[in-house]
């Protein structure tokens, strides 16, 4: 591994309890789950700090961080800032969900450099929540991100989702004005993909609920970029938008395909030549770390075909969109151009709002035509 790594993500596996639609590898929390998860990554954390590495980001993720005791907490944050270095200007994010944290949490991230508070809301209204199997109500998490302002946070962020069974673009709609009625820099909105291995998929399946019509999905997406972009909070990405100097720079890594290291169990990683991730499971990833040994599983090597692939999707993502120096590629685009599904100016190709709306179609499209290509193969 020669690359430096830019990044850090931090996986915590548990959640006080399963959400109706999440297919994420997560554990009901429970004081011992959390007892062998935090001796694991310590143990984790010692090991990597050897790895080369100057963060620019930090981003502690899950799963629910917030759901750890303050005092476990307090552990992984002095062990990340004792044994990682960081650049100067670190971003340092961590995900909450309402009713998980309180006043003596939010001092704990302050007082160890968190800049950054990411909230797992998804809807201002309490049957949107409950059908979602969310634990918190709507008040919990107008509560929560008042605690992250009283706390000293600026850099505020809020998860928020659309397609939810029965949702209407009217609901939909309260929801962001709620949002953007509290001081918050940065919103992401998701639309809800149901996992064949989820409760609310299975209440899909037998009717007991039905998804929005087709084209009230379009609606929200298109419906809620133009008011959010009214609000001052600007697309940049098919799913992120942010006040002026507030985008997520951990993602903006991400996309830019920088080297990052994932710790934690079923965390992902890339050093700018593999991608690879540790166990997925909670068990085997702390029988591992009792030995003091990493366990990287390699997905797959990044050869210049895969690189020129990732480089599009994750490019195209953003609204700076991706340079192309391939004149294949970029005449393969133009067919989608006069669709008004992308925009090229010079080399570089942007996805339209129409385009964004049926990205993963796109480039399922463009990612076939990399790989059967014998000219872009060669570019
Ligand atoms: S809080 Fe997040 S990770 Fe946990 S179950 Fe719900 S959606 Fe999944």
């Amino acid at each position: 591994m020669s690359s430096y790594f830019s990044s850090l993500y931090v996986h915590v596996p548990f959640c006080m309890k399963k959400c109706r639609y999440c297919s994420f590898y997560s554990v009901k929390w429970s004081e011992e789950v959390e007892q062998v998860f935090i001796k694991s990554i310590l143990r984790e954390i010692k090991l990597c700090s050897e790895l080369p590495h100057l963060f620019e980001t930090v981003y502690v993720g899950g799963g629910t961080p917030s759901s750890m005791r303050p005092k476990t907490l307090e552990m992984l944050l002095k062990s990340l800032v004792t044994n990682f270095r960081f650049a100067s200007g670190l971003e340092f994010s961590i995900e909450i969900n309402p009713a998980t944290v309180n006043l003596e949490k939010m001092n704990i991230m302050r007082d160890f450099g968190v800049n950054r508070i990411s909230i797992g809301v998804q809807s201002f209204k309490d049957e949107e929540l409950s059908l979602l199997g969310r634990m918190h109500s709507s008040k919990a998490a107008i509560d929560t991100i008042g605690l992250v302002i009283r706390s000293g946070f600026e850099n505020i962020s809020i998860d928020l989702m659309y397609a939810i069974p029965f949702q209407t673009v009217e609901s939909w709609m309260n929801s962001l004005k709620m949002a953007t009625s509290l001081k918050i820099s940065h919103v992401s909105i998701y639309e809800l993909t149901l996992e064949e291995n989820t409760l609310l998929f299975k209440d899909l399946y037998s009717g007991k609920v039905s998804l929005p019509p087709e084209k009230d999905i379009v609606q929200m997406y298109l419906s809620g970029t133009e008011f959010l972009e009214s609000k001052g909070l600007i697309k940049y990405e098919i799913s992120n938008f942010a006040k002026k100097g507030f985008e997520c720079r951990h993602n903006n890594n991400y996309w830019q395909r920088k080297p990052y290291l994932g710790i934690g169990p079923s965390a992902h990683s890339f050093n700018g030549k593999e991608r690879f991730h540790n166990p997925s499971d909670l068990l085997k990833y702390s029988a591992i770390l009792k030995y003091n040994s990493l366990m990287h599983i390699i997905d797959y090597r990044v050869d210049a075909k895969e690189s020129l692939k990732e480089k599009v999707f994750l490019g195209l993502r953003t609204t700076d969109g991706v340079v192309l120096d391939s004149e294949c590629l970029l005449n393969f685009f133009r067919v989608f151009e006069e669709e008004n599904l992308v925009k090229i100016v010079g080399k570089r190709v942007f996805l339209t709002d129409k385009g964004m709306m049926i990205s993963n179609e796109l480039f399922v499209e463009a990612l076939l035509h990399i790989e059967n290509c014998p000219v872009c193969k060669q570019e």
